[in-house]
């Protein structure tokens, strides 16, 4: 498959320094390997979306010099194909409708004695695996293992046999998922543990951000995925509904955070300003910081700029180990 990567920014506001950080990082591995690099406006979660945003946002991008090979898409067109990723999952047994609140998940959690929860957000027991009891749908959640929810995998014979028993019900969602990121090596995460029956399809209709990210790498030919560490927990979650479509696994990178005064993570949410791309190579010098150029790069254009990092950036051996 020839190189194929992409930007998937969320129109929630425009670039901020740390969002152009993984911007530049995917151009420059797609030019390094002398492929493709494509824009994909994620404007699923519309609730989320800023009117004008992607247009500020494909600015400020043109105004570095990073420019798609195609026009870019948009998420909230695709809904045919999501829709088509999820029947499939459907007919393969892999997806099955959810009635829970999230009242109703704490409650759940709160009874079973095992109040799980990771990041703040509540790991789903499970309740709905069984059907719906009568209670109206609301929601598609994505079957990560097959196993007896009242028996939870700590407390199975051994954790080997608890594996084993997963895979023989369910070999399409193996638990363990293992994958290299070829900055920071090989994870790995157990999604039934630890984030649980992720949703596919929200209750108030919208698509989650996990199937339509899945379902459009692949519609896309996108071959080497090269975004920032925030997103790298979500990868396990994506290979498995890879593996659940029949669909080839992209090469991950995950590119060092920006953080901010505060040391936290530079983001809209915590007030990260908007980027002034009135002067690129101002601009470009600050995210090759992050991204360990920028000491070694001596220019008085941002094309310039861009060239002399895309021959750095080949330098540096990023291969993937398989
Ligand atoms: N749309 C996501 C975001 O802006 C990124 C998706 C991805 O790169 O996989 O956080």
């Amino acid at each position: 498959m020839p190189y194929t990567g992409r930007f998937a920014p969320s129109p929630t506001g425009a670039l901020h320094a740390g969002s152009l950080v993984a911007a530049l990082a995917s151009w420059l591995d797609a030019r390094a390997h002398h492929g493709r690099w494509l824009v994909r406006i994620e404007d699923v979660d519309t609730p989320r979306c800023v009117p004008g945003a992607a247009r500020t946002i494909l600015q400020q991008l043109t105004d570095c010099g990073l420019v798609p090979d195609e026009a870019p898409v948009y998420q909230s067109q695709r809904g045919a194909l999501y829709q088509q990723a999820l029947d499939q999952l459907i007919a393969r047994g892999l997806a099955y409708p959810c009635a829970c609140t999230r009242l109703d998940i704490a409650r759940a959690l709160a009874a079973s004695g095992h109040p799980h929860q990771r990041h703040g957000e509540l790991v789903y027991p499970g309740t709905c695996r069984h059907g719906l009891n009568g209670r109206a749908a609301r929601a598609w959640r994505f079957l990560t293992a097959e196993y007896e929810s009242n028996r939870p995998l700590a407390q199975a014979d051994s954790t080997q046999s608890a594996i084993e028993s997963i895979a023989n019900l369910n070999p399409a969602a193996d638990t363990e998922v293992i994958w290299y990121d070829r900055l920071l090596g090989p994870q790995m995460q157990n999604v039934s543990r630890d984030v649980g029956d992720f949703v596919l399809k929200r209750a108030d209709g919208f698509w989650a951000y996990q199937l339509a990210v899945v379902a459009d790498d692949a519609a896309q030919g996108v071959t080497d995925i090269v975004r920032g560490q925030d997103l790298a927990d979500n990868t396990a979650r994506q290979i498995l509904l890879q593996r659940a479509l029949g669909l080839p696994l992209p090469r991950y990178l995950h590119t060092p955070l920006v953080l901010g005064a505060n040391g936290e993570k530079l983001s809209k949410q915590n007030g990260a300003q908007p980027l002034d791309t009135r002067d690129p190579l101002a601009v470009l010098r600050q995210a090759g910081l992050a991204l360990g150029l920028a000491d070694r790069i001596s220019a008085s254009t941002s094309a310039d700029w861009l060239q002399q990092a895309v021959g750095l950036w080949a330098g540096r051996h990023l291969e993937p180990a398989h």
